[in-house]
């Protein structure tokens, strides 16, 4: 249930950008998204249209960036894809990563009329 607030926020956050623009409509907003965030685009999108109902985001197409999970290795300094169960090392073997990537969240960009 967490992307209705997260798209509340976005929601805000666009709306101020586009009132600080002068703009009347929001064409289209950039987003990404972490794999890591567990955030379901669909899901986003569904609580999109029901929250900007009546504001000029109204109409406005959502595209998502998808970042994969990334980490890196502490022991052998390499940097790997993240497979969802497997938090090992695919060169050395070693479970002393650090997550470089796939926590992100937030508005990129957003296109006003
Ligand atoms: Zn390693």
């Amino acid at each position: 249930m967490h992307e209705l607030s997260i798209t509340q926020s976005m929601l805000d956050l666009v709306l101020k950008q586009a009132e600080e623009a002068g703009a009347s409509r929001v064409g289209k907003i950039n987003l990404v998204i972490g794999e890591m965030t567990g955030v379901v685009d669909s899901c986003v999108r569904f609580y999109f249209d029901f929250l900007s109902k009546g504001t000029p985001a109204e109409e406005a197409a959502l595209d998502f960036e998808v970042i994969p999970t990334t980490a890196r290795c502490l022991d052998c300094d390499r940097d790997f894809r993240l497979g969802e169960f497997d938090w090992t090392c695919p060169y050395c073997q070693s479970n002393n990563i650090e997550i470089t990537g796939g926590k992100e969240l937030y508005v990129k960009s957003i296109e006003v009329e």
